[in-house]
């Protein structure tokens, strides 16, 4: 385990694809970059040491496969894999399995993931480490109307009932009242079963208006951890995050600071090693904890543009068992940072637009980053999330982060596909997100007032 990396194998596509590469080649690790037959031409395969096609396009043979993911390692001499997110990121099993093939897996034990990925379980291995939770009933809902109805009423209505299992904002429905509690457990119940293989569910204090801040950590695997700052990703449109910034605006930052040192000692206590993100909602001055995630996040580029640190480069080391080589006091957040997730979708209606890129053209600057796996000619296939780019801008305040962002979109075309280029500069120019601190349904509130 604590051997340098010599040779990774990438588990994933798309711009992380890129970005991992980037890191491993300043570490001086090769890559094998494996992909599907969708993706054979695609820049993330072409710039890649060693690349090999495991499967079609259908992501259950390929990218989520991981009897072909494992064979592939073997077939290459990879020492190590790397997830990315989505796809077997967040996968426990995946985890021990890549660890008893006797390969380095970049991220936590499959014991801590299978603990976080139980939102009931995570919530109170939280709750011992002192990170703030929504109230709510933390055991596993039984079937008693009565007792349910005495339960959500002495948390008040409207309550949240939550899969325990859940994932990517599906598995939750709001119960206004008693009337509504019974309906919605079975229906959460009942979905959750079907998506999740698992009908475990929770009830929470739903909040109505709250504002989505995360808090980034980094672990090593000698007990010592650091949080690197927060984000501010409040700006969603059904639970998926369009814009994200660091730091998040007008919170005070001494409570920012005690949240911060809360999450770093969650991750001594659970035994988390690498980089991860603690999800609060933040309303009426307090944070509750909602989740965490166990691997690099798509916004992981604003905590970097504001720390100077390099998150994919620091997964590596630790992987490979070097402890963190700085401590809190070493990590300063200067400026502000903005990034806009680009996608291959109609801006109004948000259909995907898969296809040819013909036209591509991305300004420069020295305050702007620009993750992407995409250029003139590249083909966006049918088969996965919509990302294309992501671009990030750092200045010395939020207001001139603002200005830069808007000229930076203002200066890219991208012709041959629709994308959300036309949906930022929209809402760039939106008085409220100027202004900042808006809470999560802002953006579908915009929309609705568009309409
Ligand atoms: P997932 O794992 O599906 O992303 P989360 O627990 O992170 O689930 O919740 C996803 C989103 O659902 C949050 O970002 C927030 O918008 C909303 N949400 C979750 N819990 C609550 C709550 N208690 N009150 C209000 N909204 C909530």
């Amino acid at each position: 385990m604590s051997a340098p990396l010599r040779r990774l194998l990438i588990a994933n596509r798309g711009e992380i694809a890129c970005r991992i590469q980037r890191a491993a080649r300043t570490l001086g690790i090769e890559t094998v970059q494996i992909h599907s037959a969708s993706d054979a031409g695609a820049r993330f395969v072409t710039e890649a040491d060693d690349a090999l096609c495991i499967g079609p396009g259908a992501p259950r043979q390929s990218y989520l496969s991981a009897d072909r993911i494992l064979a592939a390692a073997q077939l290459t001499g990879a020492d190590a894999i790397h997830p990315g997110y989505g796809f077997l990121s967040e996968n426990a099993d995946f985890a021990d399995r890549v660890e008893a093939a006797g390969l380095t897996f970049v991220g936590p034990t499959g014991d801590v993931i299978r603990r976080m990925g139980d939102k009931i379980a995570a919530k109170h291995a939280m709750e011992e480490a002192g990170v703030p939770c929504v109230p709510g009933y933390d055991g596993p809902l039984i079937d008693d109307p009565a007792a349910l109805v005495a339960v959500a009423e002495r948390i008040g209505f409207p309550v949240l009932i939550k899969a325990a299992a859940g994932g990517g904002g599906r598995g939750m429905r709001v119960a206004r009242s008693a009337e509504e509690l019974p309906q919605a457990l079975s229906t959460t119940r009942e979905e959750a079963r079907l998506a999740f293989g698992d009908a475990t569910v929770y009830l929470e204090k739903f909040l109505g208006t709250p504002r989505h801040v995360e808090i980034q950590v980094l672990a090593d695997t000698h007990g010592q951890a650091v949080w690197l700052g927060d984000r501010d990703c409040s700006l969603q449109r059904r639970h998926q995050k369009v814009i994200e910034e660091a730091p998040a605006p007008g919170i005070d930052r001494a409570a920012i600071a005690t949240l911060g040192e809360a999450c770093a000692e969650a991750c001594r206590r659970i035994g988390y090693r690498g980089a991860g993100t603690f999800e609060f909602l933040y309303q009426d001055g307090a944070f509750f904890f909602i989740e965490m995630n166990t691997r690099i996040q798509v916004e992981h580029p604003v905590t970097e543009a504001v720390t100077g640190l390099d998150l994919v480069q620091a997964q590596l080391r630790i992987a490979a068992g070097e402890p963190l080589w700085f401590d809190q006091s070493g990590v300063t957040v200067s400026g502000h940072a903005i990034e806009c997730r680009i996608n291959a979708e109609d801006p109004d209606s948000f259909l995907p637009s898969p296809g040819r890129i013909a036209d591509w053209q991305l300004p420069e600057h020295p305050w702007l980053r620009i993750d992407s796996h995409c250029g003139p000619g590249a083909v966006i296939p049918t088969e996965y999330d919509s990302l294309i780019g992501k671009l990030i801008v750092h200045a010395p305040d939020r207001e001139s982060a603002v200005a830069r962002m808007r000229r930076a979109l203002e200066g890219t075309r991208i012709e041959g596909i629709r994308s959300t280029l036309a949906l930022h500069e929209w809402l760039l120019s939106d008085p409220g997100v100027q202004a900042g601190g808006i809470d999560i349904h802002h953006l579908e509130r915009l929309l609705e007032e568009r309409t």
